[in-house]
């Protein structure tokens, strides 16, 4: 307790002043004591201005007034009772209304001096504020002039005003920031040119002026990075102190054998990444990294490189797929392209027959297999390697980080220290920003060249009216020899309860019966057996099914050269990064995509997903028009990271200050592992309660 007698945990309802019923709903906003009340931050912030004469009185102007009260009234009964008054200054009149506050009758009887604040709408011929804050002026008080002021606004509940907010903390703002302890010292901030942790927290609620608050939001914003920077810093610099993974080193003779394999000569992209990754897995310290390139831009010969790095060392090496669709066409054109070699491949996901599992299983542990590839099936317990040293996870923005530190305990040796490289892959590009943030444990990678002889798909949108000129044309082109697929939303009619949507057997029989029926038409979908679905797959490669009707099981990783249109039925139902990937079907051989995105989109995102795919083919340009339209928080939220999002950093404009507090966070780990120094305690302290449980930080230090 301080000399005024609260401290960062007194209690709401212990604060003068404060009535039980608005500490109740504080309580609902989740600020139970002082030090919440703090941390509960104004959402803007707005002027409000001096007092004026009531005649200056502007409507939907927050002003304050002072006048006498020359009547009142009190209408309606009991608790919905309201109490209207009527107040003058000199020239000008101005009806206040208090709703459900009949008992201010007694406190506000005419000849009442008052100052109210609140902001007045039109009312008959006059000015009118409801619910105003106000104060009673004694008679002997003569301060009547009050500067503008730049008022805060919070995030209010019912019953509860950001007026009445403000009111609290203005009671206790400055004994309470006198509390606070700051985790940076002076001279870091002074280096930083950031306000102390206290003089922030004033600057929020009761800023002089723009300028303090942006200086405020500053200094939180940085904080929260930095703490996350920090945390992820520090799980990663524990890991290298306690792991180490195969050095893998590459010989020139070994580098002649891989290029042996390839069908092609990579890109300056494609070889820039492998030689990162080549320098990364030459070292015992374990590799995680992440490689970022577009749709289409060659991932997967770069994957294979370093896994037949691996194998050329005599370690083992797994990829592992999202889906089993993707893991069996990685297995295909894998096996492909080792045809005649001694690497030993082999597929392993979940819905293979339990047999054949157990096999694929035990060749893993006796280390008959070279080159695993699989579903999630791979990191299930049963599965224990002789000597893993490389995993690749392709399409990473289905893997979240839990199942990434699964693999860390899979390196198979008898010592547990020991672990794999891991490099994850991505064809969902993600903003620098948001993938620093997101994966700061992992370097970043991008592949940012297509292979050449590569044309733009070609993308158009069409109403469902369209339709059907669309699929002439498509019989059109399926007879010069092209391919065609067919995305559609649903399986079954009426299997997605909302709104009457396209489904593949109704659309699959619409067209054998119409504009198709002279050419192949097949379907695919995930509820199909995988020897089926290999089938399928196998016969549309070879082009003996001319149009493939498909649910996004083919979303990822197919590769059929001579596809060439792309048709998304209901394209309106896609996220962006969906739609983005389907095109990526097409266009990847010699001949032209073009993608046509049929739908009658009914809500705005609808219409700006499909407006942003036909104005740009970037995947990086799409993924950011995706997080302006679907905003941050989801891809922050559970879904990516488990991370909790920020409350006043925002990453995707707070670029500077995130690049800095990546800086400062990694020299302060180099300096400080874990810190345990005396000055990094409190920070510590509030690092490991903002991120120690997600980020498992338990066991560090
Ligand atoms: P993604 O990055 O989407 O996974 P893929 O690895 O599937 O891309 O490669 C897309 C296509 O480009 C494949 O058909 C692949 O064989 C081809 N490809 C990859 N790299 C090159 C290259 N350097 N030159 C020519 N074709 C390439
Ligand atoms: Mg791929």
């Amino acid at each position: 307790m301080n000399s005024v007698g609260i401290s960062l945990t007194t209690t709401i309802y212990a604060l003068p002043g404060v009535r039980e019923m608005q500490a109740q709903k504080l309580e609902i906003l989740g600020v139970r004591n002082v030090g919440q009340l703090l941390t509960h931050l104004p959402h803007r912030h707005e002027w409000v201005r001096a007092q004026a004469g009531i005649a200056e009185l502007e409507p939907g102007v927050i002003s304050s007034a002072v006048g006498e009260i020359t009547a009142t009234k009190i209408s309606g009964f009991g608790r919905k009772a309201r109490f209207q008054a009527v107040l003058h200054d000199g020239d000008g009149r101005l009806d206040l209304v208090f709703f459900n506050q009949s008992f201010l009758a007694k406190k506000i009887p005419v000849g009442t001096r008052l100052r109210v604040q609140g902001k007045p709408t039109r009312f008959g011929p006059g000015l009118q504020m409801a619910n105003p804050q106000f104060t009673i002026i004694p008679f002997d008080d003569e301060s009547e002039v009050e500067d503008d002021a730049y008022r805060p606004v919070y995030p209010a509940t019912e019953g509860l005003t950001s007026e009445q907010i403000w009111g609290i903390v203005r009671s206790v703002l400055e004994p309470a920031i006198g509390l606070l302890e700051d985790h940076l010292s002076d001279a870091y901030r002074a280096e930083h040119a950031l306000p102390g942790l206290g003089e922030a927290y004033r600057m929020m609620h009761a800023p002089e002026n723009e300028d303090e608050v942006k200086a405020a939001r500053r200094r939180l914003a940085y904080d929260e990075l930095l703490m996350l920077q920090l945390g992820v810093h520090m799980k990663r610099a524990h890991l290298r102190r306690t792991l180490t993974a195969p050095a893998l080193p590459r010989t020139s003779e070994i580098n002649e054998r891989i290029a042996s394999r390839m069908p092609f000569a990579l890109t300056a992209a494609q070889q820039r990444v492998v030689d990162e990754i080549s320098r990364d897995v030459a070292l015992t310290t374990p590799t995680n990294r992440l490689v970022q390139g577009d749709v289409g831009s060659g991932k997967t010969a770069v994957a294979l490189d370093a896994m037949l790095l691996a194998i050329a060392n005599e370690h083992q090496a797994a990829l592992m797929a999202p889906t089993e669709l993707l893991a069996e066409q990685h297995f295909l054109s894998i096996t492909e392209m080792l045809a005649g070699s001694k690497v030993r491949v082999e597929l392993l996901t979940g819905s293979m027959p339990a047999a054949d599992r157990a096999g694929v299983v035990g060749r893993i542990a006796s280390g008959d297999i070279d080159l695993v590839i699989g579903t999630h099936a791979l990191i299930s317990d049963a599965v224990a390697f002789r000597s893993l040293a490389l995993v690749v996870i392709d399409e990473q923005h289905r893997f979240g980080v839990e199942q990434r530190a699964k693999l860390r305990v899979k390196g198979g040796r008898e010592e547990e220290t020991e672990t794999p490289h891991v490099i994850v892959m991505t064809a969902t590009p993600i903003p620098r920003t948001i993938g620093l943030t997101i994966f700061g444990d992992l370097d970043i990678s991008t592949i940012d060249e297509l292979p050449p002889g590569r044309s733009p798909v070609v993308t158009k949108k069409v109403t469902r009216e369209q339709r059907k000129t669309v699929y002439r044309w498509v019989r059109e082109k399926l007879g010069q020899g092209d391919q065609a697929f067919v995305v559609v939303p649903a399986i079954e009619p009426g299997s997605r309860g909302e709104g009457k949507v396209t489904d593949l057997r109704s659309l699959k029989k619409e067209l054998e019966g119409g504009e198709l029926h002279d050419v192949h038409v097949a379907a695919l979908h995930g509820r199909l057996k995988r020897d089926t679905r290999e089938h399928v797959m196998h016969r549309f490669r070879a082009g003996k099914i001319d149009a493939l009707i498909a649910t996004t099981v083919i979303e990822v990783g197919v590769d059929v050269p001579n596809a060439t249109m792309m048709i998304i039925e209901d394209a309106d139902r896609f996220g962006l990064a969906q739609l983005h990937q389907l095109r990526g079907r097409v266009g990847r051989g010699e001949k032209p995509g073009v993608c046509v995105l049929i739908g009658n989109p009914t809500t705005e995102d609808g219409m700006a997903r499909l407006n942003a795919m036909v104005e740009t083919t970037s995947g990086f340009v799409l993924a950011e028009r995706d997080l302006e339209i679907r905003g941050a928080g989801d891809v922050f939220g559970t879904r990516q990271s488990g991370a909790p999002p920020f409350r006043v950093a925002d990453p995707l404009r707070d670029t500077e200050l995130l690049q800095m507090a990546r800086r400062d966070a990694a020299a302060w780990i180099a300096e400080s592992p874990t810190l345990d120094r005396a000055e990094d305690a409190l920070a510590r302290r509030r690092l490991l309660k903002a991120h120690g449980k997600w980020l498992g930080l338990g066991d560090v230090g």
